[in-house]
């Protein structure tokens, strides 16, 4: 067991596979190629294969693997083959990818304290994506060999399908279009999905608890776009500044607990804004005309639509203080000056949602708004597509030539979504399998008490992950998220669809691990080895035979 997993790990990390390049379709193929030699997929060539992704800039794919047993009750497996970039690695970046020959190599360098006492200890694996995620998919696809001995034979009492996904680092469209295959297939089989285990490496406390996470936080990500009146600096109160609005909002949000959810003594860290400037393109001695930026919010509870609430209240509140903070300057300015530019300081405070701005234009303007959104559309995705712009600065430029086209000539605020988003996910919350999170936990920890590890229940892991399309917990106008997502389509879309059917219990069973996307990454030996295929298997065994007691899973 040990050598069949160290070398399929070694063979697998070789395999470069870096997130947003096209070396994630060879990760695919190397998965595909492992389960073609299982004789159970030579006589069932339908169960497995390769699934592409729809308009994929990198043409990335999606192996999976289903092997069928003698009842519906079916386990999900699902994790990421992409790795994060190898800059970070320095004189030892020609090895990042070689386990055999990296850790001589980082053995001679200048380590921190504690990955050196590591590195003495000889009880770890070193390369970049050892840890994140590519031995937890490795312990699975050996687990894999014996239950497709155990299907061959007839003997294997449920199901179980397993899944690599591209992307989790980015966009996570692995996972996205994973959720239509893997509905599809529960459509065709008639599959139950009892839980759905993505071995991500599990978390451990410094005191070697290990935190069994049930649910991923959520991630949306807003964009505030604010239009001022333009003015030569000199004549300042003909004109509108409109950082002064977007400063408010930034204030308003990123130092504020107002988007802070709470859930079993977690609760959400307030948002962060990635980005802020105003749109000139050059200097000039002019008042800016625009000026935009967009954040990362995290939620547990809080739906689009509640966020997109939240902060249109939040920016009408900044807004009317911005402009009542302009009158009282021009007041006092004008008691110092017989040379008034205006006497009275006043401007409406519209603000609108992206699908509420676009509504009104159509009923003003028409086929001339169908033409405009549609060739705008055309022109961002095409730009998306070659790599001119990423998402979020696509849709900034899609609301900046929106209020071109509306030719609106006062203050506003426009706000819309850009991708991506994650939903929030807690197993504890899937509508008709309440407390799913609760019996999962009590499970994974009696099998990890009895390995001798101790473990302590997490309800949203805080880092992001696949784990939030696993299902969909909190339903919600989802018509409304994406009539505010400017570039959703062909470039960027959910199967909201696919989450309903799919909602499936989850956590993750991964080995454990330190330092993911650092140089020093690495991977406990004795979790690899055995600690994590004996969690695995008992995971697997227990959740083929059905669902826990007083819950009839669909
Ligand atoms: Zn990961």
């Amino acid at each position: 067991m040990q050598t069949k997993i160290y070398n399929l790990l070694r063979d697998f990390v070789a395999v470069e596979s870096i997130s947003c390049t096209r070396t994630e379709r060879e990760a695919s193929v190397f998965i595909r190629d492992y389960f073609a030699k299982f004789p159970y997929f030579q006589a069932h060539p339908e169960h497995f294969g390769i699934y592409d992704i729809p308009d994929d800039p990198y043409d990335r794919t999606i192996p999976y693997a289903f092997l069928k047993g003698r009842s519906a009750n079916t386990v999900v497996i699902m994790g990421h083959f992409d790795v994060v970039g190898i800059e970070d690695y320095g004189e030892a970046k020609p090895l990042a990818f070689d386990l055999d020959k990296l850790e001589a190599k980082l053995k001679t360098m200048d380590l921190p304290p504690e990955a050196r006492a590591d590195m003495d200890s000889g009880e770890w694996l070193w390369a970049r994506g050892v840890e994140d995620m590519k031995a937890g998919l490795v312990v699975d696809m050996v687990l894999m060999e014996d239950y497709a001995k155990m299907a061959e034979e007839g003997a294997l009492p449920g199901c179980i399908f397993f899944m690599g996904v591209p992307d989790e680092e980015s966009y996570s469209a692995g996972m996205r279009a994973g959720v239509k295959l893997l509905a599809d297939f529960k459509k065709k089989y008639g599959l139950k999905l009892n839980v759905m285990l993505d071995p991500e490496p599990c978390a451990v406390t410094e005191d070697g608890t290990q935190i069994i996470s049930v649910g991923s936080v959520g991630k949306t990500m807003p964009v505030v776009m604010v239009q001022g009146v333009q003015a030569h600096v000199g004549h300042k109160f003909a004109g509108f500044s409109p950082l002064s609005v977007i400063g408010r909002i930034q204030q308003k949000t990123e130092e504020s607990l107002a988007f802070t959810d709470t859930y079993q003594g977690e609760a959400t860290v307030p948002p962060t804004w990635a980005n802020l400037r105003d749109l000139k393109k050059k200097y000039d001695v002019t008042i800016p005309h625009r000026a935009a930026g967009y954040m990362t919010v995290l939620s547990f509870q809080s739906t689009p639509d509640q966020i997109m609430e939240r902060l249109k209240a939040i920016a009408k509140e900044s807004f009317e203080e911005a402009i009542a903070s302009w009158a009282d300057m021009l007041g006092e300015y004008n008691k110092k000056t017989a040379m008034h530019m205006r006497e009275e300081y006043s401007y409406e405070t519209p603000v609108f949602a992206f699908g509420e701005l676009c509504d009104r234009l159509k009923a003003e303007k028409g086929a001339a708004f169908d033409a405009f959104f549609a060739a705008e559309k055309e022109k961002i995705e095409a730009k998306i597509l070659a790599g001119e712009v990423n998402y979020q600065d696509g849709t900034v430029e899609f609301m900046e030539d929106l209020l071109n086209f509306a030719d609106i000539k006062q203050p506003l605020v426009l706000l819309a979504f850009a991708p991506p988003y994650y939903l929030a996910f807690n197993s504890n919350l899937i509508p008709g399998k309440e407390n799913s999170g609760e019996e999962l936990y009590a499970f994974a920890s009696s099998v990890l008490n009895g390995l001798g590890r101790k473990t302590a229940i997490e309800y949203y892991m805080q880092g992001i992950s696949d784990m939030s399309y696993a299902g969909m917990d909190h339903p919600f106008d989802t018509d409304a998220y994406s009539a505010n997502t400017p570039v959703w389509g062909r470039m960027y879309s959910i199967d909201f669809e696919a989450l309903a059917e799919i909602d499936t219990p989850c956590t993750f069973t991964g080995p454990i691990g330190k330092n993911p996307h650092q140089w020093t990454e690495r991977l406990l030996k004795k979790s690899l080895y055995e600690e994590c295929p004996a969690f695995n298997r008992a995971l697997i065994d227990r959740f083929m035979q059905g669902s826990q007691e007083g819950h009839d899973h669909k």
